[in-house]
C-alpha cells in the first residue's frame, strides 16, 4: 500500500483536430482562443491546489488528452515552470504522428519533456482510415524517428487490436515492422466500442467485421511474442517495456500513488478520494474564474472497498503483490486461487496466464459494486 510522499500530476489537454469514431474522451477543437482559455484556467486551478503538494515529491507529470502536442511547447514550459520538478521526474507528452516534426520535438525537449507517447495504433493504412486517424503508417514511422532524432529517446507507442476488418496477417505485418523502431515502451489496447461514440452508433454494421474471439486471442499471443522478441517485456496486462523503461506514471496508478489531475475531465486520486473535473472547457474555466472548484464528481471509498480496489489494480502488474501489503479478507485470495486466476508463492500473489486473460473477472470479484 502506498505510504511515501511521492505523487504524480496529470494535465488534460483536450484539443484534437478531429474526433476519432471510437474515442470516448472529452476533446474539443484545436483553437487558439481555447488554448488561451485553458492555460489561464489551469493556472487558476494550480493556484487552488498547490498548497496540497508543497511537501510532496512529484515523481511523474503526464500531459494527456486529447492531443497535448497541439498545445505547443510554450504553454507546456509555462506549466512546468509552476512545478518544483525534482531531478529524474518523468515528464510525458502524448502526441499523434501527424503533428510531429523534428523542430517541434526539439522544442518540446527544450521545454522540459523527457518522454513521448505516440498514438500509432496501427501500421496498416486501411485500418488507420477505419479508425479515422489523421496519419498513415509511413507518417507514424517518420514521427517516431523524428522524435528520437530530436533527442527524446524515451519513446512509447500505442497499438490497437480487435479493430473491425483487422485480420491476423495484417496484425502480423504491423508487428513485423516494430523491430527496427527506437521504442522503449509499448501500450497495447484492444478496441472497445464505447457508448457515445460514432462506432457505437454504427455497431450493427461493424460487429460482423470484428475479428472473432479466437482470432483476437491469436493476435494477443502473437503480439506478446513479437514484443518480447524485440526486448519489450510484458510488465503489466497491457504494458511492455525495455528493462528500466517501465512507465513511472502508470506504475503510480497501479501502485495507488496519489495523483492530482488538472484540466477539464481530469481525474484525481487523493487522500482516499476520487474526483473528476467538469468535462467541458468553458464550464471548467468559468468555475475557476469565479474561484470555485471545477469538480463535478467525488467519491470516497470505505477503507475495505479501497483495499480491495487497490489490490485489483496492483494485480495488473505481472510481478504481483505481497499479500502482507494488501490485507483484504483472506477468502478473496482463496476465491481467486480456486478459480485458477492467481497463484500464491512465498506470500506473493500473481495473476496466472488465465488470470491475465480474464482480468475483468478478477476485477469484478474484488471491486464491490
Ligand atoms: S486523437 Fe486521441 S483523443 Fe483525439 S479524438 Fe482521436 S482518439 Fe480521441
Amino acid at each position: 500500500m502506498p505510504t511515501t510522499g511521492e505523487i504524480s500530476l496529470y494535465f488534460h489537454i483536450p484539443f484534437c483536430t478531429r474526433k476519432c469514431p471510437y474515442c470516448h474522451f472529452y476533446v474539443t477543437p484545436d483553437k487558439q482562443s481555447s488554448k488561451d482559455l485553458l492555460l489561464e484556467a489551469l493556472k487558476q486551478e494550480w493556484n487552488l491546489q498547490k498548497e496540497k503538494i508543497k511537501d510532496k515529491k512529484v515523481v511523474s507529470i503526464y500531459f494527456g488528452g486529447g492531443t497535448p502536442a497541439l498545445f505547443g511547447p510554450g504553454p507546456i514550459q509555462t506549466i512546468l515552470s509552476w512545478i518544483r520538478v525534482p531531478p529524474g521526474c518523468e515528464i510525458t507528452l502524448e502526441a499523434n504522428p501527424e503533428e510531429i516534426t523534428l523542430e517541434l520535438m526539439q522544442s518540446y525537449k527544450a521545454s522540459g519533456i523527457n518522454r513521448v507517447s505516440i498514438g500509432v495504433q496501427s501500421l496498416d493504412d486501411n485500418l488507420l482510415k477505419i479508425l479515422g486517424r489523421g496519419h498513415t503508417a509511413e507518417k507514424a514511422l517518420q514521427g517516431i524517428k523524428a522524435t528520437y532524432e530530436a533527442g527524446l529517446t524515451n519513446i512509447s507507442i500505442d497499438l490497437m487490436y480487435e479493430i473491425p476488418y483487422q485480420t491476423l496477417p495484417v496484425w502480423q505485418s504491423t508487428l513485423s515492422q516494430l523491430a527496427d523502431l527506437p521504442i522503449k515502451h509499448l501500450s497495447l489496447y484492444n478496441l472497445t466500442i464505447e457508448p457515445q461514440t460514432l462506432f457505437f452508433k454504427k455497431s450493427k454494421q461493424l460487429s460482423p467485421h470484428l475479428p472473432s474471439p479466437d482470432t483476437c486471442l491469436e493476435m494477443l499471443n502473437a503480439a506478446v511474442e513479437a514484443f518480447e522478441t524485440i526486448g519489450l517485456k510484458r510488465y503489466e496486462i497491457s504494458a511492455f517495456s525495455q528493462s528500466g523503461y517501465e512507465s513511472c506514471h502508470n506504475t503510480g496508478y497501479w501502485k495507488g500513488r496519489p495523483f492530482l489531475g488538472f484540466g477539464p475531465s481530469a481525474f484525481s486520486y487523493w487522500e482516499g478520494k476520487r474526483f473528476r473535473n467538469i468535462a467541458n472547457l468553458q464550464k471548467y474555466a468559468q468555475k475557476l474564474k469565479e474561484t470555485l472548484s471545477p469538480i463535478d464528481f467525488e467519491e470516497t471509498l470505505s477503507p475495505t472497498a479501497q483495499k480491495r480496489e487497490l489490490l485489483a489494480i496492483a494485480l495488473r502488474r505481472l510481478e504481483g503483490v505481497s499479500i502482507q501489503d494488501y490485507p483484504v479478507d483472506s477468502s478473496l485470495y482463496q476465491e481467486l486461487l480456486s478459480k485458477g486466476w492467481i497463484s500464491i508463492e512465498k506470500k506473493r500473489a500473481k495473476l496466472t496466464p488465465e488470470g491475465l486473460l480474464f482480468y475483468d473477472l478478477v476485477g469484478e470479484t474484488l471491486v464491490e459494486v
